[in-house]
């Protein structure tokens, strides 16, 4: 299968081609190949096009024709490609996408290349930081535009243009993108920062003239801890290239002012050698543990399921160890001569996993990341074409350029970050995995703690193979978990604040024995909702309607949705009373409060507010990990792939928040979290204690987790899918119109409404507004489809829904009105 859909030269006919522009147009164009560049097209290759009166764009080639089309064709001005940069595979899960998620190619191609392969007339570059003014290896053209920005610092592209005089110009730029002499503007704001590792050399004479090494010891005599330092050094450095200055701290014992020292004296200097980008870390790679016999088993499991080409769900608790029998299955699929993607939730909260990764799997590893800047993307899209056998990141890692997928693992599937929001495609990354599998022909693993309920329902119909792991890694317990009620706590007058007494006691135990614990609670800031305490009125955003939450450390109110920013009030603006008060609780009041009721803890918050920073998230996890701090408190950023070996106790605070959000998925989330954070309880070496705090501690999902009971909750849960008509019963599709003006948004949806209910009738709710009415500006109404299991059923919902769609854009004034489109919007 795989091969055929890889590349095809076949260009030398063509006259025509069918391009994907980076529009959202609804379908792909053609344009006419003038004789001279006949040869050069060819399908995977991009081209310089013009579109509309004026504009230039990179358009990509998806289709080569010999025909005329019945309308005028523009020809392509040149072919920016010497070989193609996507491969048909990719094609296919493109139109797949497009096709499913009821969007554009255009937006699918958007959303799937790199940066730097999407050029366009307002790109804007600027001379490389590591172009060393060496003009010599430039030609003629590139030397006026290197000049030009060497003067000029920066250009776009419809500059350059003006500057050579001439109409094709992207080739030229592709040229200059490649060896690193230009680069896109947006790339040197924010990302492009090499990384560097700090290492200690010698200094001269001592580094060429080794018998001068007496002399330096001799400068170094009155000092135990330099000469130590300077020994280590020496022992270190016959045996590593590059001798670390972490390497000297741990084998000499000494800090950074004893090298630092030492360079004063100009015995050793320190100086920052840069990592390779792509490759990650240097280390060495470790050898793979011994598989435990659970592990043993799961794997078997899962080979026979694969042999019979289906893919895979994994349900295995926490901590059972599912890494390893990930590691074991990527070997294999490597040693086939086959590539793997690992797809993750989140990179940036998964940290400690990308890292055991990396130690097992060294230079076969490549990370893709939203952090990267758009040359290591373009890098890496070439080591993924190039055939680099591991490939591992979040939901955009399955765009890349794959040539021999034979292995699709999907780590945390029931994780809601899978699933793209906006913009368009609205897709979730586990499910088109799926279908990139089975394009390649590939295993597919789905792994989890709390399977989602449709992979789990799969797994029920047969449509999946089930494998489970039931016991911890090392025979090591589950965490006891028990429910904490807070109305008893109230009515005994125990409560301090948001803290129970069994809370506050458990936590002086935990930190008492010198062991740690998180304490997790979904909302961020200080106090979600600032209200009169007189009239009842609360502070909300200009922009959204959603109330503003109280940040203590800014000491102003801010909007969650769309960053606004305000004052505190001193008065209430309705009755112009004083009595105002914070309600509600988040991360930072948790913080803050524990810091009174806990002096001596050492305690740091972890949330989007104090990740912020490109490290922050890494330094954090660093501290607890190395015992610097004693409570991590957190939101969802808490239960994710964290493996602490010292917490002793978890604690959830509100538990009623999470079972109260307004979505039909509101169980199922509480439960995968609650189970999520627990997992985080005594991983290493004891069991662990998880404390659940909630005023309704009769919801059935707190007796689920009590007791560990995965299929108990499946059963209920998928009763009431079943009794209110949600998935996984049925599909939906939800289409949200929006515009800055009201009333077009109303006028639109009565029209909307009346062409969706002639068709579909009863399988169309709405339009209502949504939880959110109003968003950054714009008023929003949604309407949901509620479509019955069966091909035929969707796809007749999708061509309706697109004729709709279409028919808004021509309706007279409401052609401004936007509307999403999103298909399984959960
Ligand atoms: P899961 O992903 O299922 O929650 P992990 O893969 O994180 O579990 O494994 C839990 C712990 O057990 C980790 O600390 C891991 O290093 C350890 N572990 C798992 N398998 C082995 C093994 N075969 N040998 C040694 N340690 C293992
Ligand atoms: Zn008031
Ligand atoms: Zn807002």
């Amino acid at each position: 299968m795989a091969d055929a859909l890889l590349f095809h030269t076949e260009g030398a006919t063509a006259t025509y081609v069918e391009v994907i522009l980076p529009l959202a147009l609804p379908k792909p164009f053609t344009y006419r190949v003038p004789e001279a560049l006949v040869q050069e097209a060819a399908f995977g290759k991009r081209v310089e096009v013009q579109f509309g009166k004026s504009k230039r764009y990179s358009a990509l080639i998806i289709g080569l024709k010999s025909e005329a089309p019945a309308h005028d064709t523009k020809p392509i001005i040149s072919v920016i490609d010497e070989a193609p940069i996507v491969t048909k595979a990719q094609i296919a899960l493109w139109r797949w996408m497009a096709d499913y998620y009821l969007c554009t190619l255009g937006e699918v191609m958007n959303a799937a290349l790199p940066a730097n392969l999407k050029l366009a007339s307002e790109t804007v570059v600027t001379l490389s930081p590591l172009f060393d003014r060496d003009f010599e290896g430039l030609n003629d053209q590139e030397y006026l535009i290197a000049e030009a920005l060497t003067l000029q610092q920066e250009l776009s592209i419809d500059d350059i243009r003006g500057i050579l005089q001439r109409k094709s110009v992207y080739p030229l730029i592709r040229a200059m993108l490649d060896k690193r002499v230009i680069y896109l503007k947006e790339d040197l704001q924010e990302k492009y920062k090499p990384k560097t590792i700090g290492c200690v050399r010698l200094q001269e004479p001592y580094a060429s003239q080794p018998n001068t090494l007496n002399e330096a010891f001799d400068k170094l005599s009155r000092s135990g801890r330099q000469t130590e330092a300077l020994m280590a050094y020496l022992h270190l450095s016959k045996q590593l290239d590059f001798v670390r200055k972490q390497d000297v701290y741990d084998k000499a014992q000494v800090d950074s002012t004893v090298l630092r020292a030492m360079e004063k004296k100009g015995i050793l200097e320190i100086y920052d050698r840069e990592v390779s980008r792509l490759g990650g870390y240097e280390e060495e790679t470790v050898n793979a543990q011994d598989l435990s016999a659970q592990q043993t088993t799961a794997l078997e499991g899962i080979k026979q399921a694969f042999a019979s080409e289906k893919p895979v769900l994994l349900h295995g608790v926490t901590g059972s160890g599912k890494t390893r029998v990930y590691t074991e299955l990527m070997q294999e699929a490597i040693a086939r001569g086959e590539q793997v993607l690992y797809l993750l939730p989140e990179i940036a909260l998964t940290t400690q996993i990308i890292s055991r990764l990396e130690k097992t799997f060294g230079g076969d590893i490549a990370i893709y990341h939203s952090r990267m800047s758009n040359n290591e993307r373009v890098e890496l899209w070439n080591s993924a074409l190039n055939g680099r056998p591991v490939l591992l990141g979040a939901r955009s890692s399955l765009f890349l350029p794959f040539q021999k997928l034979g292995l699709i693992i999907i780590d945390e599937e029931h994780d809601p970050s899978f699933k793209q929001y906006d913009p368009a495609p609205r897709y979730n990354a586990r499910d088109t995995a799926l279908y990139l599998g089975h394009l390649h022909g590939s295993r597919v693993l789905l792994g989890t703690a709390t399977p989602s309920l449709e992979s789990y329902q799969n797994a029920q119909k047969g449509k999946y193979a089930l494998v489970q792991m039931r016991e911890r890694f090392g025979g090591l317990k589950l965490p006891g978990i028990s429910l904490v009620d807070l109305k008893q706590e109230q009515k005994e007058r125990k409560l301090q604040s948001h803290f129970s007494s069994v809370l506050l006691s458990s936590l002086r135990q935990t930190l008492g024995r010198g062991e740690q614990a998180i304490l997790f609670q979904n909302r961020r800031g200080h106090s979600p909702v600032y209200r009169c305490t007189t009239c009842g009125w609360h502070a909300e955003c200009i922009h959204c309607d959603v109330s503003l939450t109280y940040h203590k450390f800014h000491n102003n109110l801010r909007c969650h949705y769309c960053g606004y920013q305000a004052a505190l009030p001193p008065a209430c603006p309705a009755c112009g009373d004083k009595k105002l008060a914070l309600q509600g609780f988040g991360t930072e009041k948790i913080e803050d409060e524990l810091k009174v009721y806990l002096p001596e803890a050492r305690i740091a918050r972890m949330d989007l507010d104090t990740v912020k920073g490109k490290h922050a998230h890494a330094r954090l996890i660093n501290d607890f990990e190395e015992g610097r701090l004693d409570i991590l408190v957190g939101t969802q950023m808490v239960t994710k792939g964290l493996d602490f070996e010292k917490v002793a106790l978890v604690g959830v605070l509100s538990a009623d928040q999470l079972l109260q959000y307004p979505d039909f998925r509101a169980g199922e989330r509480a439960f995968q979290l609650m189970m999520q954070v627990a997992g985080r309880a005594g991983r290493k070496h004891r069991q662990g204690e998880v404390l659940i705090q909630g005023f309704n501690t009769s919801h059935p999902v707190l007796q689920e987790v009590l007791n560990g009971d995965y299929a108990g909750f499946f059963a209920r849960e998928m009763m009431e899918r079943q009794e209110f008509h949600y998935p996984p019963y049925l599909r939906l599709i939800r289409i949200t119109l929006k515009h800055t003006k009201p009333e077009r948004v109303n006028e639109a949806a009565r029209l909307y409404e009346k062409w969706l209910k002639k068709a579909l009738g009863q399988w169309v709710m709405g339009p209502a507004l949504p939880t959110v009415a109003r968003v950054r500006g714009y008023y929003l109404l949604d309407f949901m489809i509620k479509i019955p299991h069966g091909a035929k059923n969707l796809q007749k919902v999708k061509a309706i829904v697109r004729e709709a769609t279409d028919n808004l854009s021509l309706a007279q004034g409401l052609s401004s009105v936007r509307v999403n489109t999103d298909v399984d919007p959960y």
